[in-house]
């Protein structure tokens, strides 16, 4: 089986995203991601959410959920729901700076409460958070990247390009050229990335 490239865990208008669900979807499709599942906080949507997801084309395999909140301890919790099986994961762990004891007791007492964890992010906000990527939590991990956050090398060679770059194209005029040396630091950021 080929391996898919997806996002488990994104936020539209319809709570704290900055994207519509179509701009979002159109996003990552042109990342070239394969799967994304759109989970909005709970608290934040109404009917409309759920009828607007649905009418949302697209190439990418589309899952519908939301990002629940287990009010007991404020634990975010994500809900992924499929055709038939339902995913849920214990989102951000490091976002309330649990240990591993304490991350084994939450999934313990969700567990208790009603919901069998599947999965763990193992990221904040798109940042590697390592210690929950132990052996010791028998949970599959995941891992969310920040779309923003995709291709950093990349956008941070754009920003100097972008800042070296002169506002229109002086090119032809000699005095308007970006200097030897910065063009020289370019063309050596250029290959690598
Ligand atoms: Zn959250």
């Amino acid at each position: 089986m080929p391996w898919l490239r997806g996002n488990l865990h994104a936020h539209t208008t319809f709570s704290d995203g900055v994207k519509e669900p179509a701009q979002l979807v159109a996003a990552y499709e042109a990342l070239g991601y394969d799967f994304l599942a759109i989970t909005d906080h709970e608290n934040w949507i109404d009917d409309r959410y759920w009828n607007a997801i649905p009418r949302v084309s697209s190439k990418l395999l589309l899952f519908h959920g939301i990002e629940l909140n287990w009010r007991r301890f404020d634990q975010h919790i994500g809900k992924v729901s499929g055709e038939r099986e339902t995913l849920h994961v214990l989102n951000h762990p490091a976002r309330y700076q649990l240990s591993v004891a304490q991350t084994l007791e939450r999934i313990r007492r969700i567990g208790v409460g009603g919901i069998t964890l599947d999965a763990i992010e193992v990221t904040d906000t798109g940042q590697r958070q390592p210690i929950y990527e132990s052996s010791e939590i028998p949970l599959v991990k995941i891992a969310t990247g920040r779309r923003a956050r995709a291709h950093p090398l990349r956008s941070g060679v754009g920003r100097r390009r972008r800042q070296a770059r002169p506002r229109r194209d002086h090119s032809r005029d000699p005095r308007r050229r970006v200097p030897a040396r910065l063009r020289e630091r370019l063309a050596c950021l250029r290959p690598s990335h």
